[in-house]
């Protein structure tokens, strides 16, 4: 890179073609906004400024982006953020990075909670993560409140920051804590989760960005990755109103033994809600019919 004119626009197609030859998924988005991050800038800049070019310093910080990329480590961890339905969470390596999916889960949970009860009450997030998905219901409902569980300190103190930074903070409360054991003498709306989901031993064949950088305890639920959803199913029926439900993000092939483990519990219904690739992603178990 030496001695040449980087304007926006070579970098971004130097970029990309360096990604692709690294084998990355989406090398032209993530030239741009690791470039936005380096400029502090939207995207739309990008596209009205092809021909300025960078400053020394900006060069030098973008390098040390791609640098970092081409590990694979993901873009979000790198600028420190993800967009999340619609909102913006700060995401480190102890807090899994939101995936698109998960808004399916959390769409449904609003159009249920909105169809189905006059007081929309208090909901619990377990394993909260970034908090992504409570915050964006407490964002989207703002009659509603929330209780938010992790195992993990790390996560607890970056949901916290995420819910100040939407300013949220007054209608959420944060416990650290093993699943419902924090808030087992409560009654919620709904309870919502998204909890580790993946058998252990597909864990060496994720792809790096994932498995090197993310935190395995955010991923990994025992032999068949049911562990979470057993505990769940058993025990959340108690914490729930009558006119409630059980939502869960589920993985790939989980739907049947989800649906097997509601009727053995004595869960009175059962939806399932695909993703945009036809998948069974979400589950929501309700106490009445
Ligand atoms: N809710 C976030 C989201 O959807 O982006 C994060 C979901 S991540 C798949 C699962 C979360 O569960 C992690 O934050 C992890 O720390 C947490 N977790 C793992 N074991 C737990 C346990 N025993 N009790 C509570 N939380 C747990
Ligand atoms: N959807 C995540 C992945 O496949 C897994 C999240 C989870 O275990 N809940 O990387």
């Amino acid at each position: 890179m030496a001695g040449e004119v980087w304007t926006i626009g070579k970098l971004l197609k130097w970029t990309e073609d360096y990604f692709t030859k690294a084998g990355l998924d989406t090398p032209r988005l993530d030239g741009e906004v690791l470039l936005c991050h380096v400029l502090n800038k939207e995207r739309i800049h990008l596209y009205v400024h092809f021909d300025q070019p960078l400053t020394k310093e900006e060069l030098a910080r973008y390098k040390a982006c791609i640098k970092e990329r081409v590990q694979h480590k993901p873009v979000a961890y790198i600028v420190g953020h993800k967009d999340f339905m619609g909102l913006e969470f700060k995401v480190n390596e102890g807090t899994l990075i939101p995936r698109p999916d998960t808004e399916i889960l959390v769409e449904a949970v609003i159009s249920r909670l909105k169809t189905g009860m006059d007081n929309l009450g208090t909901i619990a997030d377990i394993g909260t993560g970034s908090g992504a998905i409570c915050l964006s219901l407490l964002n989207y409902l703002p009659d509603l409140k929330a209780a938010t569980v992790d195992i993990s300190p790390g996560a607890i103190e970056v949901a916290k920051e995420n819910a100040e930074r939407l300013g949220l903070s007054d209608r959420v409360e944060f416990f650290q804590g093993d699943m419902l054991e924090p808030i087992k003498d409560r009654k919620f709306s709904a309870i919502v989760s998204n909890p580790p989901y993946i058998p252990e031993g597909d864990i060496p064949g994720l792809e790096s960005d994932v498995k090197d950088y993310e935190p395995i305890s955010a991923l990994v639920a025992g032999p068949d990755g049911l562990d979470f959803y057993r505990r769940l199913v058993a025990e959340a029926g108690e914490l729930i109103a009558d006119d409630g439900f059980l939502a869960l993000e589920i993985g790939i092939n989980q739907a049947e033994s989800l649906m097997a483990l509601g009727q053995e519990h004595g869960w009175a219904r059962c939806e399932l809600i695909k993703d945009l690739a036809g998948i069974d992603r979400v589950v929501i178990l309700w106490k009445q019919k």
